[in-house]
């Protein structure tokens, strides 16, 4: 087996990721893995091939494409000024087209332009909520449908925190995959997006992290796919006994309350990015039910009280719980 020295220690990034690998490899197989802080995570690269790919060089073409890309994104917001859109990069574009096709699929709850709304939270250890009023004044510039069509006069926000990282996922795979690499697992944060087959043909077994405890809920059998997990116990804080968390219902501006977490199986990392953070807002019956109307798409589900699991159907048979042995 070969490997670079990794950036990290091993436990920080196991401890940082929401979905975790556990694999195996065939004995003729080269197996080579990095792991590097980008886009406020900890991202992984692992690749098997027969023959050495000039590995390195892989890497760094992918850190190069996520620093560009966080740079761009501001460290993942980026202000549109009213005086128009003409001026917005190319890749922002992809971003916001991609987001609109998000938007409609979920009915509003994936918005990037609740971006008025984050920015005003802060999720450090001891926070607290923002004021009602700045919230209420915050929603008047959120809609992207509303922005789309030209109708929000003010400067508005745009987040992409919600789907950057799928699509970096995603634009990683696309990469590995035309320069001839066989099988590859690229996953940031605990969105992953794999490629090919395993050489044994069995599937990939990727394992969900427990919401409430370092360790992990279940485990997921799947082929050439993308996988992405939204959670409440990745950025939060406590307070009056309450939890307040990253994902914003942009409805009304705060922390969505009907799951502890979502993971979503699509096709593509930024449609699962974008999904598991709108279908965590929408919570396990609504969004089971949508997950179930979109061709290609599967979700696991962690009820707000910790307890109850619920999987759709396509991935039945495919989901082992391994919190209760
Ligand atoms: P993580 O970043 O932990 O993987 P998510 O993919 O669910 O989790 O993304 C959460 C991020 O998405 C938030 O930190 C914020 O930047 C942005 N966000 C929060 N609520 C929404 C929403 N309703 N629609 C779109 N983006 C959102
Ligand atoms: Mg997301």
């Amino acid at each position: 087996m070969q490997k670079t020295k990794s950036l990290l220690p091993l436990s920080l990034a196991v401890a940082l990721v929401v979905v975790t690998l556990v694999r195996s490899r065939a004995k003729s197989e080269i197996e080579w893995s990095d792991s590097f802080l980008v886009m406020d995570t900890v991202a992984e690269i692992h690749i098997w091939s027969d023959r050495h790919l000039g590995f390195e060089s892989l890497r760094d073409s992918i850190l190069e494409e996520m620093v560009w890309l966080e740079k761009l994104l501001e460290m993942g917001r980026v202000t549109v000024r009213r005086s128009g859109r003409s001026d917005i990069p190319d890749e922002v574009e992809r971003l916001i087209e991609l987001s609109d096709s998000a938007f409609h699929l979920t009915r509003g709850l994936f918005d990037p332009t609740v971006g008025s709304v984050t920015r005003l939270w802060d999720f450090s250890l001891n926070a607290t909520p923002p004021h009602p009023d700045s919230i209420r004044n915050a929603l008047n510039l959120v809609g992207l449908d509303r922005f789309m069509a030209g109708k929000i006069c003010d400067d508005v926000v745009l987040d992409f925190g919600g789907i950057a990282k799928g699509y970096a996922a995603d634009c990683a795979i696309d990469f590995l995959r035309r320069v001839g690499c066989p099988r590859a697992i690229i996953n940031i944060g605990g969105d992953l997006s794999i490629l090919g087959k395993r050489k044994d043909k069995k599937p990939w077994r990727i394992a969900i992290r427990h919401p409430r405890c370092d360790s992990f809920i279940g485990y997921l059998d799947v082929y050439e796919c993308a996988i992405a997990t939204s959670g409440d116990y990745e950025r939060f804080f406590i307070y009056n006994g309450k939890r307040y968390h990253h994902i914003i219902d942009p409805r009304d501006g705060m922390p969505a309350s009907r799951c502890q977490s979502v993971t979503v199986v699509a096709n593509s990392a930024w449609l699962a990015d974008a999904l598991a953070t709108a279908l965590f807002v929408m919570g396990p019956e609504e969004g089971s039910k949508l997950a179930s109307e979109l061709e290609g798409v599967d979700a696991v589900f962690v009820f707000a009280e910790g307890e109850s699991v619920l999987v759709t159907d396509g991935l039945k048979g495919r989901f082992k719980r391994i919190d209760k042995e």
